[in-house]
């Protein structure tokens, strides 16, 4: 009889492992990285590195939809739909009218975004794209887009009406990014100050910065040009029923091999896709006083 029970247990857990084995391998995430247009030339890079981590932690597959690579592409119309994550890595002209609004349903109707570094920058005119973002620079932006946001050293949220261009960055350099929230699913258990590597520190974004959280930030220093002000790094948006995270960092293939932009990447792209977030810190984070930099290969 304790033998059978054995026998049975042991068939049990062998059926479940089995089935959880061959169950992840199939149920990967869906990920969509679109791009095409970018003010960044090194966009294709970045693209198939973001792909890479994307891929690497097992949890996603990743497709890339490319526009044509100048004025609205007619023909640009993912099937947003079928993917659990659209990563942005597009900073270029409007995309027809029909698949802008597909993209607004798909992300109010759950869909996971994630906005990285000059995918802010773009559809300065496309109000739902803003809301979805929160914060966006350059392309006009001003007062009418929204308040400049930012947080003081205590963690004060500032709203500033002040009129004004939206957008701006002083000389990039390597710069502290100091986590402001530890318990948001993405920056849950990181230092509470990393190393980034040289990066473009973006300042005075502004937007609705509705139904969102600061989740850290890095102090744009007037030394180097900045505003002297704790400026939004990373932010985790509520769009309808999706979730958006949005990334200011990543201005070079450089900047996109720091780890803590890696790192980043990753969590947030999962939580944006099922609102969790499995990855465990990788052991080579940065820390306060020392960069982390995975030289990227094909
Ligand atoms: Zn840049």
């Amino acid at each position: 009889m304790l033998r059978r029970i054995g026998l049975a247990v042991g068939l049990c857990l062998g059926l479940v492992m089995g089935f959880t084995t061959s169950a992840s391998a199939a149920e990967k995430l869906l990920a969509l990285i679109v791009d095409g247009q970018n003010n960044h030339g090194i966009w294709p890079k970045t693209t198939q590195m973001m792909k890479k981590y994307l891929e690497e932690t097992g949890l996603f597959t990743v497709d890339v939809a490319t526009t044509a690579p100048k004025g609205t592409d007619a023909n640009f119309a993912p099937e947003f739909s079928k993917y659990a994550v659209v990563i942005s890595n597009y900073n270029g002209a409007a995309w027809p009218a029909e698949t802008q609004k597909k993209f607004a349903d798909y992300v109010k109707n759950g869909g996971g975004f994630v906005v990285v570094h000059a995918a802010d920058n773009a559809f300065p005119e496309w109000t739902e794209y803003n809301e979805m973002i929160g914060l966006g620079g350059w392309g006009g932006r001003n007062e009418k887009s929204g308040p400049y946001v930012y947080i003081t050293e205590d963690g004060m949220i500032i709203r500033d009406e002040a009129a004004g261009a939206g957008g701006h960055h002083g000389a990039q350099h390597e710069f502290t990014v100091r986590t402001r929230d530890n318990f948001h699913p993405i920056t849950r258990g990181l230092p509470r100050e990393w190393l980034h590597v040289k990066d473009e520190l973006y300042d005075k974004l502004r937007g609705p910065g509705a139904n969102m959280q600061i989740l850290a930030t890095a102090f744009a220093d007037p030394k180097h040009g900045g505003t002297g002000r704790h400026e939004p790094m990373l932010m985790a948006v509520k769009f309808g029923k999706g979730r958006v995270f949005h990334t200011a960092l990543g201005h070079g293939d450089y900047s996109q091999e720091c780890v803590g932009f890696i790192t980043t990447l990753q969590r947030g792209a999962e939580w944006a896709a099922t609102g969790k977030v499995t990855q465990d810190v990788p052991k080579d984070f940065p820390t306060a006083d020392a960069l982390s930099q995975r030289k990227f290969t094909e």
